[in-house]
């Protein structure tokens, strides 16, 4: 499978050159080719497959034609060796768990897949040191660490704000050592972007070393959440709840419903999407408008959707280029809600005190856009809750009157001696950081 950039400008590259490279040469983002359709029969047959064996299933449809099918078993298994429940809520309403993993969010299902798979090309495929720049509000820096400690051949930097992650979060990433170092920036979040993306487009450090960055917009973070999609459309299929089932998807950055998207694409009847916003609502602005208006990202309970400009926004629009009027075929297939942070406390009391579930702020957009998208009786509902309600403690706590208890390992991370590097959030200081590993 050859991968091209959106902006059609850059070379097709192949799996290990899109991965390496993250963004293309024409900063354009890689999609695939072409997806061999799994045939209906394949997604009728799931439910009686588990989560293993349909991401196999999934991974070998994409990458089967670079990565052989051994590999591919084995990197899933590393990936994938925690559960991903779908729990029944109310009525037609389900939740997809996606926070069972080691740092209790969705994310460690793109990050573990794609340390694995870069794993792969350096023992494999003579590939080298690579380095990997991750800027974090929170979220993203501890699933990529954990992801990546211990991966040979492959160091992490985690820029994160200082003081502006919470310490819960923090130490998830400070903690451990090996080849994950945290450059704890006296600066913001887009201090920590801006700095990244500085480094991406300096000649002198990508001749000093090779860089390569491990958010979304990375096609082997991105494609992987596609398998959990196909997951719950088989465990609801058992029960015949399947038929026509929305899904919504609490969105930031939006790699995560465009992964959705990708599945569906694959073949994997899915009737709508529903993209629940916090008050960052530039998709559902272009949603209503056709209009797509980038601004600078306020903050929220829900902080993993601090996002002003979702990165993920052209591979969406690649996808629904084929159709001779775009923006109305997106507004078809994906609904748009977005929800302040009132109203997410609001959603979060409200389904504790009736149904005696703990909504962590995300999931909690996503379960109140499918209460407002009013599905009819033969419609399922199932709502991805992307984190552990523990990882948002003092907020849940705080909304509810709880007092949640903290995972165990979340727990041990918190037991763990704190090592980062300072530095202030001028480039130069950066750079000569970097020059010097
Ligand atoms: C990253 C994140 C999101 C947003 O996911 P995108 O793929 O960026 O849209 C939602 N919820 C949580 C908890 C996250 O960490």
């Amino acid at each position: 499978m050859k991968y091209y950039s959106t902006n059609k400008q850059a070379p097709l590259a192949s799996l290990k050159k899109a991965v390496i490279k993250g963004l293309a040469g024409d900063k354009g983002l890689y999609m695939p080719e072409n997806i061999d359709l799994l045939k209906d029969f394949v997604v009728g047959e799931m439910k009686d497959m588990t989560l293993r064996e349909i991401a196999c299933t999934v991974a070998k449809a994409l990458f089967g034609d670079d990565v052989d099918g051994k590999t591919l078993e084995k990197i899933i298994d590393d990936t994938l060796s925690f559960d991903i429940p779908v729990t029944p809520i109310h009525d037609n309403i389900y939740s997809l768990e996606l926070f069972h993993g080691p740092t209790l969010a969705f994310k460690d299902v793109g990050a573990r897949f794609m340390a694995r798979l870069l794993g792969y090309f350096i023992t494999k495929e003579g590939v080298r040191d690579v380095n990997v720049l991750v800027a974090t509000s929170g979220d993203t820096g501890s699933a990529v660490a954990n992801g990546f400690l211990g991966v040979e051949g492959i160091k992490v930097y985690v820029l994160y704000p200082k003081g502006k992650v919470s310490p819960i979060q923090e130490c998830q990433f400070t903690t451990l050592g090996q080849n994950i170092t945290a450059l704890e920036i006296d600066g913001t979040f887009d201090d920590c972007q801006a700095l990244v993306k500085s480094a991406f487009m300096d000649l002198e450090i990508n001749e000093h070393m090779k860089l390569t960055s491990a958010n979304s917009i990375n096609i082997a973070r991105f494609l992987p959440q596609s398998f959990y999609y196909f997951y719950a459309y088989a465990q609801l299929d058992k029960t015949g709840k399947a038929d026509e089932l929305v899904i919504s998807v609490p969105s930031g950055n939006f790699g995560n419903i465009t992964a959705g998207l990708v599945a569906n694409w694959m073949g994997l009847p899915i009737k709508r999407f529903i993209a629940a916003n916090n008050r960052n609502d530039i998709f559902l602005n272009y949603l209503k408008t056709g209009r797509y208006t980038p601004r600078p990202s306020v903050a929220t309970i829900a902080n993993a959707m601090d996002v002003g400009n979702p990165s993920n926004f052209d591979r969406i629009i690649d996808l629904f280029s084929i159709y001779p009027d775009p923006h109305k075929a997106i507004t078809k297939k994906i609904a748009g809600y977005a929800y302040t942070d009132k109203e997410i406390a609001n959603t979060m009391r409200k389904v504790y005190t009736q149904y005696g579930y703990i909504l962590d702020p995300h999931g909690a957009c996503g379960y109140q856009g499918l209460i407002d998208n009013q599905l009819n009786g033969n419609e399922t509902g199932l709502f991805l809750e992307t984190a552990h309600p523990a990882k948002f403690k003092s907020a849940v706590d705080e909304i509810l009157g709880t007092n949640i208890e903290i995972p165990p390992t979340l727990q041990a991370f918190m037991k763990g001696h704190k090592q980062s590097v300072g530095l202030s959030n001028t480039f130069n200081e950066f750079k000569a950081y970097l020059m010097n590993q």
